[in-house]
């Protein structure tokens, strides 16, 4: 898209970013740019094959910390930089956000206006993750422990999810925490169950459901369908998560509480 690409040239060119993050064509499927310069941005493409979630670059400090930067934003990603905003990792004015919707490049200014956009829009289909929920909705409790548990005794934690995801930008995770030891550190069922287990509680209410961390498994393991599930499960009981309100650290006194014994 050569209007993506102007814009992001001007930017470049008159100091009003300092780095686009944007897709370039990839073997497959685009792949993520960094462009630093009017000639890097050239690259730059911009189509409904990118959908990869690019805010995961948005709270690396290695690579943004400081700088104004341009974003080329897929729907999922404009959810992922409304609930960055809202934890306070990224700061509206060091931002420009450009989304495609129908095919037409658009510049949002505010992060208003990328939660109007998200209220009125419908979410891509995901069509295959729904199936293979309702196929896991059906199965019994028993069943379903075991086809998690077989699928998560092959995680070798080389947490690829997590890297992934633009809500785990702790500088410290949980996994690497020895003090006390939370989870076990090697790979094994129990302590894979625990380190997922962890990881889509941590989501609750955060997730934008774009399914990165599923994608990024190089074992293939479905663990965006954990999140999905999650996520699901949030509305139903919480209503559309508002960003500010994090499920975890809220609560309303008519919240129900049949967890409780
Ligand atoms: S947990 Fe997975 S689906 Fe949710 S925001 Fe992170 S990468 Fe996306
Ligand atoms: S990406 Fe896959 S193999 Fe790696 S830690 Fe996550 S679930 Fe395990």
């Amino acid at each position: 898209m050569d209007e993506l690409k102007n814009k992001a040239k001007d930017l470049l060119t008159n100091g009003g970013i300092d780095l686009f993050i944007g897709y370039e064509e990839g073997t497959r499927i685009p792949r993520p740019l960094f462009a630093s310069s009017p000639e890097e941005a050239e690259k730059l493409v911009f189509n409904d094959k990118c959908t990869g979630n690019l805010a995961v670059y948005l709270t690396r400090k290695d690579l943004v910390g400081g700088k104004k930067a341009g974003i080329a934003a897929s729907y999922y990603a404009l959810k992922s930089i409304v609930q960055l905003y809202e934890e306070n990792q990224i700061k509206e004015d060091l931002i420009k956000i450009f989304g495609l919707i129908d095919n037409t490049l658009k510049q949002f200014d505010t992060v208003d206006e990328i939660k109007q956009y998200l209220k009125e829009a419908a979410p891509p289909s995901k069509q295959t993750d729904d199936e293979l929920m309702a196929q896991i909705d059906t199965m019994t409790m028993e069943e379903r422990w075991r086809f998690w548990t077989d699928e998560l005794s092959k995680c070798f934690k080389c947490y690829a999810c997590r890297a992934a995801c633009p809500m785990c930008y702790c500088t410290k995770c949980i996994v690497e925490v020895n003090r006390p030891q939370w989870i076990q550190p090697w790979a094994a069922t129990v302590s894979n169950m625990e380190w997922q287990i962890n990881r889509v509680m941590h989501m609750a209410g955060r997730c934008s459901d774009c399914g990165s961390c599923g994608a990024a498994c190089p074992l293939g393991l479905p663990v965006h369908i954990l999140t999905h599930k999650m996520a699901q499960l949030v509305k139903e009981n919480f209503g559309e998560p508002s960003g500010k309100s994090n499920v975890l650290s809220t609560f309303k006194p008519e919240d129900k509480e049949t967890f409780i014994l």
